[in-house]
């Protein structure tokens, strides 16, 4: 790997106040150490309105928590790692403007926008994935890649999150051609995209997005984030060797988010 390790940002991850990842911030940031990077973004799930997947994040009122657990984190980690805070934040029609009021409480280094959902279908939960049984694989990658375009398009985010998201457990994107218009609109908004090895840890086992997918990306001239998306400590950096290896293979460029502006 030509770019070093000790250059590199993890910039996704989580904490418990999502109820579903173990590890405090604190621990997530020592891993980091371990492992030899030059800092982590933690970015837990966004508060939501309260009748949206409350199962699966923050309270609004847990948010000062989270601020203040990743600001102890940040402070004891002085000089030996950076940590900065930010968020990965949903994209679901309707909410835009509470998301927007969550994003101005605090200036956040980082926010990535992810559609974990079409309709009241949580697409990427174990619980709920018989649904791709229901419906055309076509038609889902359809409306999914149309809801991250109106997430560009909204201009409330850096990065969009785990591009190709609904190849989780397994349903490969039938056609490339399906992200295009997002990936155009990815392009115009000026964002990067989240480039999340979790995948390597699911069904699909695949980097989000796709090498076919990333290769357009670059081609239009979209950077990339790191992230290992994890959700315990030990998935910090998770196979950033390859990501790197990837990267530079198809000529895509890594960058990081501080102050919600370039690195
Ligand atoms: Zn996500
Ligand atoms: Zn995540």
């Amino acid at each position: 790997m030509s770019q070093k390790i000790n250059t590199l940002f993890d910039s996704h991850m989580h904490t418990p106040l999502c109820k579903h990842a173990k590890g405090s911030p604190l621990e997530y940031a020592q891993a980091a150490l371990e492992r030899g990077l030059a800092g982590i973004v933690i970015t837990d799930h966004i508060p939501m309105p309260a009748w949206f997947d409350a199962p699966w994040r923050m309270a609004l009122s847990e948010l000062d928590r989270y601020l203040e657990w990743v600001l102890q984190a940040k402070e004891a980690m002085q000089g030996r790692l950076e940590v900065r805070i930010g968020l990965e934040a949903d994209f679901h029609p309707g909410t835009e403007r509470f998301v927007e009021k969550i994003l101005g409480r605090y200036p956040w280094d980082y926010v990535m926008g992810s559609v974990h959902y079409l309709g009241a279908w949580g697409f990427d939960n174990p619980d709920f994935k018989e649904e791709f049984e229901w419906r055309n694989l076509e038609g889902i990658y359809r409306t999914y890649y149309d809801l991250v375009a109106q997430a560009a398009q909204t201009g409330l985010f850096d990065a969009v999150g785990h591009l190709d998201l609904p190849k989780k457990f397994g349903h490969a994107q039938p056609a490339l051609e399906l992200a295009i218009p997002a990936l155009e609109a990815i392009a115009a908004a000026d964002m990067a995209l989240d480039y999340n090895t979790a995948g390597l840890r699911k069904p699909i086992a695949e980097i989000y997005p796709a090498v076919g997918l990333s290769t357009v990306a670059a081609q239009l001239g979209i950077p990339f984030v790191l992230g290992s998306d994890a959700h315990a400590p030990a998935e910090v950096g998770y196979a950033f060797e390859e990501a790197v290896q990837t990267l530079e293979g198809i000529g895509g460029q890594i960058v990081t988010f501080k102050g919600r502006a370039r690195v």
